[in-house]
């Protein structure tokens, strides 16, 4: 089977021996495509992941061949994500679902660039889906992007009504906007590239330009009674995020943290302190958040038309280039669909 893998920071598609259910219960799947992670991007960009990795973990696949206590079958088409919390360890019992060792260690096998994939039986338990027929590949594949925003929503937990900000509206930044509508807050959005702006604004976002940091605070002031924002959630990878989080962040409120940045610095202790800030992080959904993230998108509560673009596994390169570059939201790599 063909697989995209990494060496170093070189992506190169080799060939390697098909997966097997070999005695083992799960499924085989093949798989129709793949969405392109942010999280790929910095595994590719740092070369931080082991020579011959197969990354990807947003499939859409078929079930070839199963040995499952589950009510799936072969030829069921499914959406899928890669970990699993035990729902045991001191992580899970404190809600820290993402910590969990169990959580880290599992994972598809080989990885999503692949013709074929393993799924064990826990992942078909907790975190697989059947699709309906009425949604493309490409629409379901950002199941596992959005139940991250999902869980960052349901840590932030808002209140019905609260005014949130959404720093930066790339692929997950709309996703962000979409879920903390349906979940009843005043959802306000900003970014740099004005073609983001007025996306964000199709999908009911209200989206301004915060290239000048005093306009977007004098902006979020004026619109929630001289306040603030009640929440910022900081999608955007760029370290000149953070004083804009700060600027337009109301005293008492949280800033919920969602991207790596470059420089790796901080939130000013004296900020947090005098103003009483929240600074909390949100990495990795939970299977109650992959599952409401399936429901928002079947019923339409969110839309991804316009977010993704597709790209041939033999292109994949290209499609990391063009994300990179910004070219592009998102790639959704098609393999077997
Ligand atoms: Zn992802
Ligand atoms: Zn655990």
């Amino acid at each position: 089977m063909k697989v995209a893998q990494l060496f170093g920071n070189q992506i190169e598609l080799r060939e390697l021996d098909n997966v097997s259910l070999a005695g083992k219960k799960g499924a085989v799947v093949k798989v129709l495509g793949c969405g392109l992670c942010g999280s790929d991007i910095v595994k590719f960009r740092h070369g931080l992941a082991e020579d011959g990795t197969v990354l990807g973990h947003e499939i859409v696949a078929i079930i070839e061949e199963i040995d499952s206590e589950t009510s799936f079958k072969i030829g069921d088409r499914i959406v899928c994500s890669h970990h699993i919390p035990c729902f045991e360890c001191h992580y899970c019992r404190g809600g820290s679902y993402s910590m969990c060792r169990h959580f880290k260690k599992t994972n598809i096998v080989p990885g999503g660039f692949s013709e074929y994939v393993y799924l064990s039986e826990e992942h078909l338990k907790n975190v697989a889906h059947k699709v309906p027929d009425n949604m493309t590949d490409e629409e379901i594949s950002f199941y596992e992007p959005l139940g991250c925003c999902i869980r960052a929503v349901e840590r932030a937990s808002l209140n019905k009504g609260d005014n949130v900000l959404v720093i930066g509206l790339g692929s997950i930044g709309i996703l962000m906007g979409q879920a903390l509508k349906a979940y009843g807050m005043n959802v306000y959005g900003c970014d740099l590239m004005e073609e983001r702006i007025n996306l964000a604004n199709q999908k009911g976002i209200i989206a301004f330009n915060s290239a000048d940091i005093e306009k977007s605070h004098e902006y979020i002031y004026k619109n929630t009674n001289d306040i603030g924002a009640d929440c910022i959630f900081m999608t955007s990878g760029a370290d000149a995020a953070i004083p804009l989080a700060l600027k337009t962040v109301r005293n008492g409120g949280k800033i919920l943290v969602f991207s790596s940045t470059p420089k790796d610095f901080g939130y000013a202790n004296n900020d947090i302190y005098y103003r009483e800030l929240t600074v909390m992080g949100s990495y990795s959904p939970r299977p109650q958040d992959l599952a409401k993230s399936f429901e928002l998108l079947t019923t339409g509560q969110v839309n991804v038309k316009y977010l993704s673009t597709d790209y041939l596994l033999d292109n994949i390169v290209k499609a990391f280039d063009d994300t990179i570059k910004n070219k592009i939201l998102k790639a959704y790599i098609k393999i077997g669909g």
